[in-house]
């Protein structure tokens, strides 16, 4: 392992693809008894890129989807600015490691002295609410109660709003947001006490339908009128899918596209959209090098699971692309499904998958899991002592090619 250690300590200078290790080749030296977080880089960066490129907006990045501090350089690196942060912790860690970033603050219900570390420490201008309460003490804690006085400090106030229960695969519906009346209200409330007033909602994660976006900026559109107030700012939130085996996207384009025409035709002088990707530009860039620890017919025992990397396997039942790695011999032309067992004692942790994989899979064997570089290592407890894992950063392109792209 420390072999391991050493080549991620020395990795290069990231355009240096070609002197990174490919997954295959390390696993055959590391030989690796516990999950190996394998980083795609290339692949983070490039995602980012074309969103930034395709987006009609701003793009900023949502930290809690991937916040490993390799995986914001790379998004960066990609030409993402601004970073969409819901805690102390991911505001600190964010300006820690890109002193340049914008950093939002867009968690609708916050601790009051998050805000003021945040106001105060790291410079964050702007801050989701969802209640007049919020509203509140977003003023009391950055010392902007006087009239106007956050405007003249450069407060920026973004209301949340509800929206109706979509077609996410991950309904965010029930949690935050303010429904359309009480969101016209808070506009009112807040525009003259920011210097930036925005709305923002969220459709729920892996969203394959493109008009969702279109259905929401028309509500959003309602509430601005209704608040009769200039807004600066429609922000969209996250939600924009990926390939898994199962589900091919319609090209980020699409989704773009709607939004786009969704936004023109809200007919907003002066305002500007933004978007806060997760999932689109992370998912790709991870992976986790599993070994099999025993099988049992078509189940496979192996080290890593619901409480680790995989809770998305779980009960949510994602499907994720797989592939065996044998270094020593051949591997069986055959292939079936199997589903997975994870390392702790509690029964929930089953993967149902299915995982296709060749037909004679044994005991040491490794297999690849893909597309969970977002929400995947950020997830893992140490339920059951199982909180071991390695990071190594890799060349291989994600596995699946279907990937969403601007194209
Ligand atoms: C989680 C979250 C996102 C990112 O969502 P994805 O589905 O990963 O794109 C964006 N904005 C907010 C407010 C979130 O809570």
């Amino acid at each position: 392992m420390d072999l391991l250690r050493a080549r991620a300590a020395a990795a290069p200078p990231r355009h240096d693809l070609s002197a990174l290790p490919a997954v295959e080749a390390l696993v055959a030296v590391a030989r690796p008894e516990e999950p190996m977080h394998c980083l795609r880089p290339a692949a983070i960066a490039g995602a980012a890129a074309g969103f930034v490129a395709g987006f009609p907006g701003e793009t900023l990045y949502a930290v809690k989807c991937n916040p490993e501090p390799a995986v914001l350089r790379a998004v960066w690196e990609g030409g993402v600015r601004h970073f969409d942060c819901a805690s102390a912790g991911e505001v600190a860690l964010v300006r820690g490691l890109l002193p340049e970033a914008a950093i939002h603050f867009m968690h609708p219900v916050k601790a009051r002295s998050a805000i003021r570390e945040a106001w105060q420490r790291h410079g964050v201008r702007d801050f989701v609410l969802d209640t007049a309460g919020e509203l509140a003490k977003i003023r009391e804690e950055t010392g902007t109660l006087a009239a106007g006085a956050g405007a003249a400090e450069g407060l920026g106030l973004f209301v949340r709003l509800a929206l109706p229960k979509g077609v996410a695969r991950y309904d965010l519906s029930g949690k935050f947001g303010a429904e359309p009346e009480a969101a016209a209200a808070l506009l009112r409330a807040a525009r003259p006490q920011a210097a930036r007033l925005g709305l923002c909602f969220h459709v729920g994660s892996q969203c394959l339908e493109p008009l969702a976006w279109r259905r929401a900026l028309a509500l959003a559109g309602e509430v601005i009128r209704a608040a009769g107030v200039t807004v600066d700012v429609v922000d969209v939130g996250g939600g924009f899918p990926v390939a898994y085996p199962d589900v091919t996207p319609p090209p980020l384009g699409a989704f773009f596209a709607e939004i786009e025409a969704g936004f023109e035709a809200l007919a907003l002088p002066g305002a500007v959209l933004w978007a806060e990707p997760g999932r689109a530009l992370v998912a790709g860039g991870g992976s986790v090098v599993v070994q099999v620890q025993q099988r049992r017919d078509g189940a496979l025992y192996v080290n890593d699971g619901v409480y680790g990397t995989l809770s998305d396997a779980g009960a949510p039942g994602f499907v994720f692309p797989c592939r065996l790695i044998r270094p020593d011999g051949p591997v069986a032309a055959e292939s079936q499904d199997f589903v997975l067992f994870g390392p702790t004692c509690d029964s929930a942790d089953r993967m149902a998958g299915p995982f296709r994989l060749p037909a004679d899979v044994r005991e040491g064997d490794w297999i690849e899991i893909g597309q969970l570089g977002a929400y995947g290592a950020c997830l893992r407890t140490a339920f059951n002592g199982f909180d071991r894992a390695r990071l190594v950063e890799v060349r291989d392109r994600p596995m699946l090619e279907g990937e969403a792209s601007a194209a």
